[in-house]
């Protein structure tokens, strides 16, 4: 296995210490990087995943001299540094999400200083325009449903802005950019508990809890009829090594189009964990928009292929993980999450 922009490569991944980074950072090293540097603004303790073989810096990305720092005799960058969480951190944080532009517009700078050969950047299907998300029963969303810009507020029109950076970095300045936008990515080593966490991990958390206390009712945020697709990990890990392989002018959808109502994610998780919970609505909980679904003929017209692990597999991987996580916090361990 290799990858032109990786394998015997000078590889930086900022926001090395999240959930996507960490994962990234793992394949990478599978991949045979020349050296690898992950940075990330959390002190390494609170990271998902940290090898001694790595280069890692805990750095602040929204300043340039450190984005200096995290390009310098980089060939390629990978860009998930940002300041987000679920829909109740991005509904009540959205100048802190908007800032992110800091972080952004610095590395790509830095990058382009460094004269690097690859710039990947974390957009999401936050970016698209919200009118289009009003139904349930929605039609997956198509790349040109980006605009008329009208995306989530304060996350999605910083992401928005950041795709097209990149798209003018490329024409004005020759940087090869690829820009993905993410669609729900779970899985194991990534946020579960502490405000930040995606409906998911969450999900999997409380049935953990009432499995593990007695205590069997359940919140859910909104009416739980809100339809999402949620991409496993793996496939997001795997998309993200294709596209840069590729030539792919424009940004993409990168996520599964299986989609599903949170009520029936909340039946996934109760199959696997074997138990029925009594669930209880919060219908002035942040719950983002009604429908959404990720449209991806234009992945597989450039990569021939798209996200396709089944949701209840990639959840069993999940839920287990997070039980784990749960146990060990249980009994006293200091556990990232
Ligand atoms: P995450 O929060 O686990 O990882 C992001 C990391 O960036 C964190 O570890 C955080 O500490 C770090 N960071 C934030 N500000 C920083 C700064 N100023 N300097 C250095 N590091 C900083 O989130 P994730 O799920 O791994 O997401 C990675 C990227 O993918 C993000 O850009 C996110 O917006 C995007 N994305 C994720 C999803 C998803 O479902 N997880 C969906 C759409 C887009």
């Amino acid at each position: 296995m290799s990858n032109s922009h990786v394998t015997g490569k000078h590889v930086v991944i900022a926001g090395g210490g999240g959930f996507i980074g960490g994962h990234l950072v793992a394949e990478c090293r599978k991949l045979g990087a020349a050296s690898i540097r992950s940075v990330d603004v959390k002190p390494l303790e609170e990271w998902y995943q940290v090898f001694d073989d790595v280069d890692n810096q805990v750095l602040d990305l929204q300043y340039f001299e450190n984005c200096g720092k995290a390009c310098d005799g980089m060939d390629t960058v990978f860009q998930l540094a940002a300041d987000m969480g679920g829909m109740g951190f991005i509904e009540n944080n959205k100048a802190l999400c908007m800032l992110s532009v800091l972080t952004n517009t610095h590395m790509l700078m830095a990058a382009r200083d460094a004269k690097v050969g690859m710039f990947f950047y974390s957009s999401s299907a936050c970016v698209y325009n919200a009118d289009k998300q009003v139904d349930e029963n929605v039609v997956a969303l198509k790349e040109s449903d980006a605009y008329p810009a009208m995306p989530e507020d304060g996350y999605g029109w910083e992401k928005l802005f950041s795709e097209r950076m990149c798209r003018h970095f490329t024409e004005d300045f020759g940087m090869d950019t690829r820009v993905a936008r993410f669609h729900n990515v779970y899985g194991p080593d990534g946020t579960w508990d502490g405000g930040r966490e995606k409906a998911p991990a969450a999900m999997c958390r409380k049935v953990i809890h009432a499995k593990e206390t007695s205590d069997h009712s359940m919140e859910i945020w909104g009416d739980g009829k809100q339809t999402r697709s949620f991409m496993y990990i793996d496939d997001c890990i795997k998309g993200i090594l294709m596209m840069i392989e590729n030539d792919i002018p424009e940004p993409i959808n990168l996520g599964s189009n299986e989609l599903v109502t949170i009520n029936e994610l909340v039946d996934i998780v109760e199959t696997i964990a074997e138990i029925q919970l009594d669930r209880t609505y919060k219908l002035d909980a942040p719950k983002g928009v009604n429908g959404r679904n990720s449209d991806n003929d234009l992945i597989e017209q450039y990569l021939g292929w798209s996200p396709s692990t089944a949701l209840k597999d990639g959840m069993a991987k999940t839920y287990a993980w997070i039980h784990e996580q749960y146990k060990r916090r249980e009994s006293g361990e200091n556990v990232a999450q």
